[in-house]
């Protein structure tokens, strides 16, 4: 029997190793030793060190002689901790993003898990041994009475927890020691359950999940009604009845596509109450930023006795072990999580859902294993056979293009829930108007009608900081990065300059560092918005929400807290505030600057900007008072904003999908883009040049470039990227085959960070 296992390393293969030798330490299951079985992890020598990998293949036979091949030092688990169905999708990310099967597999598994941490959390059990039943009976240790009765404690029930036994007697282990040195008692690591008494299987041994409690306390009085399911409205309704009519026990992929406010959650948690009623669980994915107290609230008030779990990056490594196996035992019946969740070890999985399918954050960018979350849900449906819902008021171009092509089926929320009414949009052209501290005239007025009619507004600004450039009065020196093709920001109150790309942060300069003259700022972010709102309208309280005074959870719940509180009148944010809040009080939303965006080389950025400008739009007039929206720009003849505002995000797709598929982009062509950065200004396009060199395309292929990126100096590093294209998807994956291993080999590899990342979401 050989183990063949996956190892987190750079290499492309899996790794032949023999079963640990007799005599190694091994897990037992109801006292039987477990033999190694796919899915399980295995401690194993690798080089000089001890490594954790996952077993992959159990094979008869191996490549490499028998003599040549080392046993695992070890088992480490009693079952699977990724069954059949997840190894298969970890192995298709494998082949389908390029990547070498051990960092997938890795980036699949908690941190402390990759460490060997153990997956089901193990209690020390104390029994007597056969000598420490005769030295019972025979009225032994007689003169130590705390021996003797530590004894007779653990013979008493046939075995006891050790946590007990420190509850009960405190300072127990010197006794305890004493006992061993007599051979009278032992000590085993067990699996909670398997031992003979299974009554004290300490349930309680489990961390807990952090949120997962607090989402859980008692609903407010305002969040009591939301214990009550709403009646559907009848496009829910509809909705609803047509996953239940095509079979909720096959797979399908929905679009749900509602316009902002149209009750999307509420589809989701009747389908996610059917999925658990029929005993299976449910998987939520939501965006980086969505898994707010709000959304999180919202499915613990609905499902308040059913242990959810959450999995988010802003989890300790300990809380997140934590997490994963309350998913892996079954205990959590409810996954919310954010990107890597879609690789959650949850046991009889009926239903995953995607909330804002569209959000670039599904997308892993960085690091070396590059997947979409939204696409391997629908291959992870697609291999369980259940259904999946992808949910969103703005839906990326390629699922809408899945609808026509009939691998989606679309389902529509066109009307607003609890009868809201859409928002009025309307655009400010800035050319025409008297504009202070980015603020129009149209747009002051219009807070302040808002604010004296009990409403409140929020102010949407793409930028964070006080100002975005700081200049000489004098010589028309700007302060840059020195490490980045960018200017560093203004952050005032923090008498800061930071880089927003390379997180470079120095001292505010008091003068020009040229010419000593003095320094003006140019241009607004949230900061300067807030201050300038704060003299303009005195009397309403300002709320800031962006990455500077949120940094954590419980950040941003206050924030939150503050505006659906009504405390706050104006909230001014970043992108951070289109992310799924409902404020039914928010009558009016300002776009300050629609106009980065317009103009970009990204054939994407269309898209991006009017998902934005819906989804910020949205915000307003959710309660009982309609909405206004005034977006700012000096471009109101721009197509892009013209068929937003006459046809909506339908028909500003539909004209988006026409100019893809006439210029040949995706979704009607394929991309790979291998991308390399390094410190020596050539070495990046040096590398892509030699990789371009190495290929040998099919006719059906293009490769393309290398070009540098629109910010080719990053941290210090030189950034460019060659881009692979093709009509033909298994031609492109077939070209990949044979090319990336040639490219890893090439001797400017060396001198280089490369990745490859399939269906890019960003091209620079
Ligand atoms: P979306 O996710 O589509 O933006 P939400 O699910 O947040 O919309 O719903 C918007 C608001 O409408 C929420 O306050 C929600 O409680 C309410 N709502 C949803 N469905 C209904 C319904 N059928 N009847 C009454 N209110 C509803
Ligand atoms: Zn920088």
């Amino acid at each position: 029997m050989i183990l063949r296992v996956a190892l987190d390393t750079p290499l492309r293969r899996l790794f032949d190793y023999l079963p640990p030798a007799p005599g190694a330490p091994a897990p037992t299951l109801a006292g039987a030793p477990v033999e190694a079985a796919p899915g399980m992890r295995v401690a194993v020598p690798f080089g000089r060190q001890r490594r954790v990998g996952l077993v992959v293949e159990i094979a008869a036979a191996s490549d490499l002689p028998l003599e040549r091949l080392k046993p695992a030092y070890e088992l480490l688990d009693v079952a699977p901790v990724a069954d059949a169905k997840l190894l298969a999708l970890l192995r298709w990310a494998a082949d389908y993003y390029h990547h070498p099967v051990g960092e997938v597999i890795a980036a699949a598994l908690p941190k402390l898990a990759r460490l060997g941490a153990r997956a089901v959390p193990q209690v020390e059990w104390w029994v007597t041994t056969i000598d420490g039943e005769a030295a019972l009976a025979a009225g032994e240790p007689r003169r130590a009475p705390r021996q003797r009765e530590l004894l007779e404690r653990i013979a008493r029930d046939g075995g006891v927890d050790a946590e007990v036994l420190g509850a009960e007697r405190p300072g127990w282990r010197d006794a305890a020691r004493a006992l061993v040195a007599r051979g009278w008692i032992s000590s085993a690591e067990v699996v909670p359950g398997t031992t003979a008494d299974a009554a004290v299987a300490p349930e309680d041994t489990l961390a807990p999940v952090a949120g997962a409690g607090a989402a859980q306390a008692a609903p407010s009085a305002g969040e009591e009604a939301r214990l009550l399911p709403p009646r559907l409205s009848e496009a829910q309704q509809a909705a609803v009845d047509a996953v239940i009519a095509a079979g909720e026990e096959r797979y399908h992929a929905w679009l749900l596509h509602g316009i902002t406010g149209s009750g999307k959650t509420e589809v989701y948690l009747r389908l996610v109450e059917r999925t658990l009623a029929r005993g299976r669980r449910a998987l939520v994915l939501v965006p980086e930023i969505g898994l707010t107290p709000q959304l999180v609230a919202r499915f613990a008030a609905r499902f308040a006795t059913v242990p959810l779990a959450l999995l988010h990056s802003g989890l300790t490594d300990v809380q997140r072990l934590a997490a994963w196996r309350r998913v892996l035992s079954g205990e959590a019946r409810l996954v919310l999580g954010t990107r890597s969740a879609v690789f959650a070890p949850v046991p009889d999985l009926g239903l995953i859902v995607v909330d804002e399918e569209h959000d670039a954050s599904f997308k892993q960018q960085e690091g070396g294993f590059r997947y979409s979350a939204r696409d391997l849900a629908i291959v992870r449906a697609q291999a369980l056979d259940v259904p999946v819902m992808l949910g969103s008021a703005t839906p990326a171009l390629e699922s809408l293009q899945n609808v026509a092509a009939g691998r989606f089926r679309r389902l529509s929320l066109p009307r607003r829930a609890a009868h809201a009414l859409p928002p009025t949009l309307r655009l400010v052209d800035l050319r025409q108007e008297s504009v202070h501290a980015g603020l129009s005239s149209t747009a002051a007025a219009a807070i302040q009608r808002h604010l004296g009619a009990e409403g409140q507004v929020l102010v949407y600004i793409n930028r964070r900081g006080y100002a975005p450039t700081l200049a000489c009065k004098a010589c028309g020196w700007i302060a840059p990065c020195a490490d980045c093709d960018a200017r560093m920001t203004v952050h005032l109150a923090a008498q800061r300059l930071r880089c927003h790309h390379c997180g470079a942060d120095r001292p505010l300069p008091r003068q020009c560092t040229v010419c000593g003259y003095e320094l003006r700022t140019v241009g607004q972010g949230t900061e300067r918005v807030e201050e300038s709102l704060a003299k303009m309208f005195p009397q309403a309280p300002i709320a800031r929400l962006d990455r500077d005074v949120v940094r954590h959870a419980h950040e941003l719940e206050a924030v939150v807290g503050r505006v659906a509180s009504g405390e706050a009148r104006i909230l001014v944010g970043t992108q951070m505030v289109t992310k799924g809040h409902d404020f039914p009080n928010v009558t009016l939303v300002v776009v300050l600057n629609a106009d980065q965006g317009l103009f970009s080389t990204d054939f994407r950025a269309a898209e991006r900007l009017a998902q934005t400008i819906v989804q910020v739009a949205g915000r307003a007039g959710r309660g009982d008072r309609p909405g206004e929206v005034l977006i700012q720009t000096e471009y109101p003849e721009h197509p892009l904003l013209r068929s937003l505002l006459a046809a909506g995000y339908d028909g500003f797709a539909e004209a988006a999908l026409r100019e893809r598929r006439e210029a040949a982009w995706p979704p009607f062509m394929r991309l790979a883009a291998l991308r390399a950065s390094g410190t020596a200004p050539e070495a990046a396009t040096g590398f892509l040049a030699a990789a371009r060199r190495a290929a040998r395309p099919p006719p059906d292929l293009r490769v393309l470039g290398p070009a540098p990126a629109a910010m080719a100096r990053r941290a210090g590093r030189h950034h460019a990227q060659l881009l692979v294209e093709s009509t033909d998807r298994a031609a492109l994956h077939r070209f990949l085959d044979g090319w990336l291993p040639e490219v890893e080999a090439l001797p400017e590899a060396r001198k280089v960070r490369w990745a490859l990342d399939v269906d890019p979401l960003e091209l620079f």
